[in-house]
Formats: C-alpha cells, structure tokens, sequence
C-alpha cells in the first residue's frame, strides 16, 4: 500500500523531490486516493488482458494502478517536466509508455495499431484535465477509434450534461453529441478532496461505450448537429422560434411551420423535448426542404 503514488503523502514526496509547481493552465489535479482508482479501474472493465490508454499521467497516480491491473498502457503527456518524474515513479514497470504529446494533436488510431496487440480490447481511462474536456473527447468520439470504452474523471456538470436525458435540465446539444456516438453514464460522483490540489468543482465519472452504429440515420452529420445547436440556441423558447432565428433570411416562420407540420413535429416544444429520434427527423426533413 505505501508503495502506491496516489496517497498524499507520497504525492506529497514526490512533488518535493522534483520541486514541481502545478500549473492550473494544464489543468493538473492529481489523483491522491487509491480507492477512487480501483473504482475507475473496476468501472472500466479492465483486467490482465485489456490494453489501457491514459492521457495525462500526472506524476503516474492512475498510470501505475493500470500498469498493475492491466496488459500494458499507453499514456500521452503535454507537460515535458513531468516526463524525468513518471521514468523514476513507474521504473518498476515494464509495460507503460509515456508519449510526450498533445492528446488533441495525437494521431490515436495510429498508436493504438502500433502499441497493443490485434484484437486486444483497449479501453481509454484518464482524469482528464478540466479545461479540455469536452474537445478531447469530441475528438476521440469523432474519430471513432476502434477502444472498448472510455472511462473519464471529468467535471460532474459536464458528466451530467454528456449522460443526459430529454427533459432534463442538462440535457443539450451536447447530450445528443455524444450519445450519437455512445452509451453514455455517469457512473460515479467524487469529492473534491480526492485530488491535490482540490479543484472549485465537483467531479464525476463518465463511462462511455462506443456504438457500433449511430443510433439513428442522419442524411448529413454536419447539417444534423447544427439543427440540433439551432433547437437549443435559446433554452426557454419554442423549437420553430429558434428554428426561425436559425433559418433567418432562408425560410420565414410560416415555412418553418409547414414544415415542421408535414413530419409531424409540433413546433411549440421546447428542443429539451426531442429525443434523438425525433433530431433526426428534424434534420432529415429540413435537410430534404433545403436540398
Ligand atoms: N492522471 C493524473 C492523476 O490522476 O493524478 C493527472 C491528472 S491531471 C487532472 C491532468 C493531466 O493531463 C496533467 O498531467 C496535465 O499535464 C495533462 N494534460 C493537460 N493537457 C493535456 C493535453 N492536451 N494532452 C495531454 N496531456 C495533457
């Protein structure tokens, strides 16, 4: 147990030996509870078999419970002073590379090919740093990259907003960005005091699980995702008012109405309303009324 990185005391060493200074632009809250590891590692299904990518190890808190529980990992690092740190903290590991990289400028698909065997199941776990949540997983959503899941320490608002349900007041265009392209849960809520330093918001973890196939048919993902912004634009207003601010200078509001009326939507729900479903028609027929 002593051994492990994520206690503070240890953390606490560590930071001292190599005189570190957090930077909160990079987002660095490290992991300093073991328990909330084994919770992420048992949430995300890994076990002797499977291949891990992490990205931002830290001082290699969450990296080292990986190293132990899984094949091997992969980490990607942005902050070049943390690289001499993870060589000494997990030198008793022989299955982890550390890639020092931008996880937005990674080529992931590519890395997984190269590092874990055909066939392996590989699952992304990462605390992720806050400020750059929601672009490092559109990123890795968007590429569809052949993992078995992605299990996130992320802002519990977030979390919240990525997992949720219509009619819930989370639920938005970016509840649907994600679900159309996983099962997304949240499956956990973490106390500020797990990490070091203790960051202003609460956190949650997400688990998502890739989709063999979007869940609906959508003529043109683009124009879909940008119906589905337009129907949230105002929260508090109807769909064919935010669809007539959309549209504006294309279609008037009584062409709005029309259309609307001939796929059977009723344009005075809120977008909170719509379930995916129901986007994908919306998209569909005003795809159709404008091609
Ligand atoms: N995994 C460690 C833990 O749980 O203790 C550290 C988590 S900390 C919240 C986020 C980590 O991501 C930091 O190590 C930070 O330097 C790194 N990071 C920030 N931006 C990054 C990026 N664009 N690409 C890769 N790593 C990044």
């Amino acid at each position: 147990p002593d051994k492990h990185i994520a206690t503070p005391s240890r953390t606490k060493e560590i930071l001292a030996k190599y005189k570190f200074s957090f930077k909160k632009s990079l987002g660095q809250n490290f992991l300093i509870d073991v328990n909330i590891l084994k919770n992420i590692l048992k949430h995300a299904g890994i076990d002797e078999a499977s291949g891990a990518i992490e990205i931002g190890p830290g001082i290699g808190a969450l990296t080292e419970q990986l190293a132990i529980h899984a094949d091997n990992v992969l980490a990607f690092e942005i902050d070049q002073r943390l690289l001499p740190i993870l060589a000494d903290t997990l030198k008793d590991y022989s299955n982890i590379e550390v890639i020092h990289q931008d996880i937005l400028q990674a080529d992931v698909e590519s890395a997984i090919a190269q590092h874990f065997k055909q066939d392996q199941p590989v699952h992304i776990v990462a605390n992720l740093p806050y400020y750059i949540t929601t672009p490092i997983l559109m990123k890795l959503l968007r590429e569809r990259l052949s993992v078995a899941s992605i299990t996130v320490m992320i802002q519990k608002e977030v979390a919240d907003r990525m997992a949720a349900e219509p009619n819930n007041k989370s639920y938005g265009s970016l509840s649907i960005a994600v679900q159309y392209y996983t099962h997304a849960e949240v499956v956990m809520n973490v106390p500020k005091s797990v990490f070091m330093p203790q960051p202003n918001v609460d956190s949650g973890i997400l688990q998502l699980v890739p989709r063999e196939k979007p869940p609906v048919y959508v003529k043109d993902e683009d124009y879909f995702f940008k119906i589905v912004q337009a129907s949230f634009a105002q929260r508090r207003k109807t769909l064919r008012n935010n669809l007539t601010s959309h549209f504006k200078g294309t279609y008037n509001k009584d062409t709005i109405t029309n259309i609307l009326e001939s796929i059977n939507i009723d344009g005075t729900r809120r977008g909170e309303s719509l379930n995916i479903e129901e986007f994908a028609q919306l998209a569909n027929g005003f795809y159709h009324a404008e091609k």
